[in-house]
């Protein structure tokens, strides 16, 4: 199977590519990935790096995933108003 990143792909864990968005990773230069377990159907997010790499946090072993957070707000908590 090819894996290159385009939603619908399977990571060698078996984690499913759900979506590439363009919200914020763990950090500002990172864009966030949504995926999701096939094996047990947990969904959480990634930094795009980590999706080849990946393992399922709940069932894996995996480290936790990234919250997903479509109505966040593009700058930091407190850095405005
Ligand atoms: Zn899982």
């Amino acid at each position: 199977m090819k894996i290159d990143g385009t939603p619908g792909s399977l990571n060698r864990n078996r984690q499913l590519l759900i979506a590439q968005t363009a919200w914020q990773g763990s950090d500002e230069r990172q864009a966030l990935w949504i995926m999701q377990c096939m094996p047990c159907g947990h969904m959480y997010g990634v930094d795009a790096p980590d999706f080849f790499q990946r393992k399922c946090p709940a069932c894996q072993g995996g480290p936790p995933g990234l919250v997903v957070k479509p109505d966040a707000p593009a700058t930091p908590p407190g850095s405005s108003s």
